[in-house]
Parts: C-alpha cells; sequence; structure tokens
C-alpha cells in the first residue's frame, strides 16, 4: 500500500503519518523532513534550500524528486509508502509517476486532509517537537503528558520550526492553493482520492484513514 497524504502545512500529515510508521509498518517519505536534515547536515543541498524554506518558497521539483526516488530505493520492497509534503507541484506529480514505476510500485490511495485554513496559522504557530526523538507536539491541542517531557523518548529538550511563523505559513498557504491544490484532479481522474476532515481529533483522523486503507493483514 502506498499513499499520498495531502493537505496544506498543518493539516496533520506527519502527526498521521508518524501513527501509519508505529501501527500499521509504513514508511513515511517526507520531503520536509529530509530537506531539514540536509540542512542540518550542511550539504549541499541543504545549504541550497535553507532561504528557500525560510521564506516559504518551494525547493526545487528536481532536487526534491531526487530525494523521493534515493529514499524509496532504500525502501523494503514490502513496506508500504507514506508520501508526506510530496508531490508539492504538477510537475512532481509527473516525476512520481516515473520514480514509482521505475520502482515497481504503484499508487494506491491519495488521501486529502481536509481543513480550515485559519485553524492553520494556529496549529502552525502552536507546533514544537521533541528535539531527541521528533515526535510533534502542539501548544494548546497535543501537550506532553509530563510537562517539559518526551512521551516517546523521555527527552526534555524540544525545538520549533524556524518557517512556522504567520508571515511565512501565509506564503505556504498560498503556495498550497495556487501549486499544489490542482494536482489533485489529476488523481481524481484515476478514481483514487478521499477526503478526510482533517479538523477532527487526532484519534478520529486516524479511525478514518485506517478505515480507508484497510489493517495491514488486509494488504496481501
Ligand atoms: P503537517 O505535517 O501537515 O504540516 P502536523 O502533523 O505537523 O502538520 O500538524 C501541525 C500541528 O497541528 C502540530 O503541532 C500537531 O501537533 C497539530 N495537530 C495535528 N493534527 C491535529 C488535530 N487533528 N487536531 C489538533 N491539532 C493537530
Ligand atoms: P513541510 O515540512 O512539508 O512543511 O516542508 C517545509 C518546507 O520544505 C516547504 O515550505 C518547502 O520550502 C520545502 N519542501 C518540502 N517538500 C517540498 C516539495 N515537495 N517541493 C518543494 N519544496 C518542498
Amino acid at each position: 500500500m502506498n499513499i499520498i497524504l495531502l493537505g496544506p502545512p498543518g493539516a496533520g500529515k506527519g502527526t498521521q503519518s508518524a501513527r501509519l510508521v508505529e501501527h500499521h509498518g509504513m514508511r513515511q517519505l517526507s520531503t520536509g523532513d529530509m530537506l531539514r536534515a540536509a540542512v542540518a547536515a550542511q550539504t549541499s543541498i541543504g545549504l541550497r534550500a535553507k532561504a528557500v524554506m525560510d521564506a516559504g518558497e518551494l525547493v526545487s521539483d528536481e532536487i526534491v524528486s531526487a530525494l523521493i526516488d534515493a529514499e524509496l530505493l532504500a525502501l523494503p520492497e514490502r513496506a508500504g509508502a507514506i508520501f508526506d509534503g510530496y508531490p508539492r507541484t504538477a510537475h512532481q506529480a509527473e516525476q512520481l509517476d516515473g520514480i514509482l514505476e521505475k520502482h515497481n510500485r504503484q499508487l494506491h490511495r491519495v488521501i486529502e486532509l481536509e481543513v480550515d485554513e485559519e485553524a492553520l496559522v494556529r496549529r502552525i504557530s502552536g507546533r514544537f517537537s521533541c528535539a531527541e526523538c521528533g515526535a510533534g507536539y502542539h501548544d494548546e491541542f497535543i501537550l506532553p503528558q509530563v510537562p517539559g517531557t518526551c512521551d516517546r523518548c523521555g527527552a526534555h529538550e524540544f525545538k520549533r520550526r524556524p518557517d512556522d511563523n504567520e508571515h511565512t505559513v501565509r506564503k505556504r498557504l498560498q503556495l498550497y492553493r495556487s501549486e499544489t491544490a490542482p494536482i489533485l484532479p489529476l488523481y481524481e481522474q484515476r478514481g483514487i482520492v478521499s477526503r478526510i476532515d482533517g479538523m477532527a481529533p487526532v484519534d478520529e483522523v486516524y479511525r478514518m484513514i485506517v478505515k480507508l486503507i484497510g489493517t495491514p493483514s488486509e494488504h496481501h
């Protein structure tokens, strides 16, 4: 099972991917995470991408598609892929078709997380994560059970993304509308798009996704 989680920044793609990875044995392929890792490691891609990301602009199609291609190569054949934050342009969608074909994989479903735009700014402004294991939290909606301690790994250090500020969020939302939303009709024509209410609580969104894709044993 290979799926795309589609939705604007803050829709909950990373949150739901983490659950699918933990409970469903799938692998998350997040171009945002890959690019942040490249920035942290100061690779040539990271050095080029940093300013673009800080401005909320899109990194080139060639760079992100090459990252996805490399990750798929490293993915065990039987592990399902969750594309998170990719594809983001019509050209990337086209490139993904070619990449999947090359890796002998099929795209089974595109799940659109529908959310209210004004809520997104609030979600993104409150987003933080564990500096150690990357578990995601929110200032109002998803706090660690023990204040200051990561639920997953027990660490006490947290971090925020430099691009999670209101100005950049508006830019990212605008690009979602102009570049990313227009790729949906392509997948609609193939009859593989499902829409889910991304404003529901995390557990409920997860239940709806699992209902759509089935449990792991049903994949064989
Ligand atoms: P994306 O990966 O789509 O950009 P995230 O999964 O990082 O979005 O979620 C953005 C923020 O909103 C995070 O702080 C996350 O904890 C919070 N969040 C995610 N899903 C929900 C939800 N269903 N209800 C409330 N807050 C959520
Ligand atoms: P995300 O973690 O998905 O919110 O992505 C963070 C930033 O990384 C985006 O604002 C872009 O600058 C860049 N980025 C991530 N994925 C892509 C992509 N598929 N295409 C272009 N830029 C991307």
